[in-house]
């Protein structure tokens, strides 16, 4: 698929308008098992990735997508902060310039693995990792980019019942139960944005 300077700069407005759309919503789900900031967080991220849009989506690929981690490093802060840094920054090293389903779908698992790595966790623990994780699945599948969103979704919310494990949230132990993890959720809306561009430029 080529992802050119149109498609990049749409990717990158898709990926902020949602989380001006949402950010509120994730302050909400970060106050009820954390500590209020997460909404915050990702709008200074995205915000800020926005307002070098023009100079990021100029760049080919791999630039494009590292520079967002390194914008995302530098703005949002919080355990999220080199999360989502290390997931972008991790993919911009793995993709090449007109990445085909496979080579998205390898380039996705390896910058996963970086997350896990980076937090120490994986799969199960009420993380941003349990929406990674299955639409990392998908990716390897065969689902198109509606199904993927909606992955990404149902994930998201799979984690209400989960007992966190990770993250400020595990201090919560049982208390955790009964919401749905704020990194999960800011995850499948950004995956949800991407997959809502790239549905008509099919890979
Ligand atoms: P903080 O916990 O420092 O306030 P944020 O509120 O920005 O950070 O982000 C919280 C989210 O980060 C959690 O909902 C969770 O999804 C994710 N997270 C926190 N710690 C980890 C970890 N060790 N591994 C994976 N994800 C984590
Ligand atoms: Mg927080």
């Amino acid at each position: 698929m080529q992802i050119d300077t149109n498609l990049r700069r749409q990717l990158i407005e898709a990926m902020a308008e949602t989380v001006e759309a949402h950010w509120e919503e994730l302050t909400a789900l970060d106050q009820a098992i954390g500590d209020g900031d997460h909404g915050a967080g990702m709008k200074r991220g995205f915000d800020a990735v926005l307002a070098d849009a023009d100079r990021l989506a100029e760049q080919p690929l791999p630039a494009a997508l590292t520079g967002i981690g390194r914008t995302l490093v530098m703005s949002m802060g919080g355990a999220s902060g080199p999360l989502y840094g290390t997931f972008f920054m991790e993919l911009g090293k793995a993709l090449d310039d007109a990445p085909d389903r496979a080579a998205l779908g390898a380039g996705f698992a390896r910058a996963m693995a970086a997350v896990a790595a980076r937090g120490k966790s994986g799969p199960g623990q009420k993380t941003v990792l349990d929406v990674l994780a299955p639409v990392s699945a998908a990716l390897a599948g065969e689902g198109d980019a509606a199904g993927i969103a909606r992955v990404a979704a149902e994930a998201a919310e799979a984690t209400v019942p989960m007992r966190a494990l990770r993250g400020r949230a595990a201090f919560l132990g049982e208390r955790s139960v009964g919401h749905m993890d704020p990194g999960a959720r800011s995850a499948s809306l950004i995956i949800g944005a991407v997959c809502a561009i790239l549905e008509g430029n099919s890979a």
